[in-house]
């Protein structure tokens, strides 16, 4: 049979040009269309009430349910994760992770975040979880196993994010979900950054694998969603939950999203061979400190990168060890090819100012002088250092 679902033993290039492309979706064509419908209609009375009573997945009730467009992209998420039960949609990936949370806490539990979170994700749970009587605490992301220092009896769920996206640690994922299963405590990642492909997270122990599918999974910066990926023991409270709380992904952004997967093994090779190419190049720079890119040396957790993970994607961030405020506007400002903007994962190449200093809490940012973070893009690699060059020949030569 030509399209239908990939075998589960299939390589990943295959996997993600046929997963989830199975006949009842496609119809007669290859991509899924898009199934616009709010109101599902039933044969007769007798059908609608077997509709009500089913809840099962993959069938038609009503639009907030989805429909074959959101579940093609649903099923190939989870057949591209080892050990997955299922995944749920999202209009972003923020409510992933909070949707994702909310199913596994309730008042009175305690949170555990590394300290190398996403923003939004630490307002989350600073503000609305607070609200709830949930507590979050921060830790090292450097802490492996000796995180169990850090339980209660209260301690439910844990948020991994590896690597950070602003200061890339590289967290010791399995020793983290080892001590994390003894005493009985999920295990949330995100996992944006490498997707299944370069860090299948269930296979590492995680119980719920979270991506940003707005970053790798779209790849063309035009569609905000989200995903949530998990095994049996957490699938039904999960989608419950999801249900619970009226999330839906559009069939026009599930649609794009789907159209954005079939390419995402050529985008990341291309994505992880210009952002090593840059990243040494960078390391060579006499402007230039640390480079917090995973598969370099300088980077925290870079022999864990090493066991862990099958490859790197194009996120990583640079110090500009004298770099002030100002400095470092002028360098990004001078980049030609670089916009200037939040989000990544797309095909365009992209610089932004970080500062972690203004978020850490369990272990504060002391580095001097100030960080840039480098979303490298398929443009010719080439062009993209030329620009970098004229952009450092530009900081060197600021009045002082
Ligand atoms: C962008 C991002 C998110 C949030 O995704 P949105 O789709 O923008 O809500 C979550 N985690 C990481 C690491 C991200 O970079």
């Amino acid at each position: 049979m030509v399209g239908g679902t990939s075998d589960k033993s299939s390589k990943p290039a295959t996997q993600a040009v046929n997963s989830g492309r199975r006949k009842e979706w496609t119809g007669a064509v290859v991509n899924p269309p898009v199934w616009r419908g709010s109101t599902h209609l039933y044969d007769d009375v007798a059908d609608l009430r077997v509709g009500v009573k089913s809840n099962e997945d993959g069938k038609f009730f009503y639009g907030r349910r989805g429909s074959p467009t959101q579940w093609s992209l649903a099923d190939a998420l989870t057949e591209m994760e080892p050990g997955a039960e299922g995944t749920m949609l999202y209009p972003s990936g923020v409510a992933a992770i909070s949707c994702a949370m909310i199913a596994v806490l309730k008042p009175g539990d305690e949170v555990l975040l590394t300290d190398s979170s996403y923003d939004p994700s630490r307002s989350f749970a600073d503000a609305f979880l607070k609200r709830m009587g949930i507590t979050a605490h921060y830790y090292d992301p450097m802490i492996g196993a000796d995180i169990a220092s850090l339980f209660t009896d209260k301690t439910k769920a844990i948020l991994l994010e590896s690597p950070g996206s602003l200061t890339f640690e590289v967290q010791d994922v399995p020793a983290i979900c080892v001590a994390a299963k003894k005493a009985d405590i999920v295990t949330l990642l995100d996992n944006t950054w490498a997707t299944s492909r370069f860090f299948p997270a269930l296979e590492h122990g995680v119980d719920i694998s979270i991506v940003a599918a707005t970053k790798y999974i779209v790849g063309h910066s035009d569609v905000m969603l989200g995903a949530a990926t998990t095994h049996q023991k957490y699938w039904t409270q999960l989608r419950r939950t999801a249900q619970q709380l009226g999330q839906v992904a559009s069939p026009d952004d599930a649609y794009l999203a789907a159209r954005g997967l079939r390419t995402l093994e050529v985008r990341l090779k291309r994505h992880e061979q210009s952002a090593l190419k840059i990243a040494h190049w960078l390391k060579e720079r006499p402007e230039v400190g640390v480079v917090l890119h995973p598969a370099l040396p300088d980077c925290p957790g870079h022999e864990i990168w090493k066991r862990d993970f099958k490859g790197s994607s194009g996120l990583f961030s640079f110090q500009l060890p004298d770099a002030d405020e100002q400095s470092r506007a002028a360098f990004i400002d001078a980049l030609d090819l670089f916009g200037i903007g939040y989000s990544w994962g797309g095909f365009e190449s992209l610089a932004l100012p970080v500062d972690p200093e203004k978020y850490r809490t369990a272990n504060p940012w002391s580095q001097a002088g100030k960080l840039v973070r480098l979303q490298i893009g398929l443009e010719d690699v080439d062009d993209l250092i030329a620009d970098l060059a004229k952009a450092f020949e530009h900081y060197n030569n600021q009045p002082s």
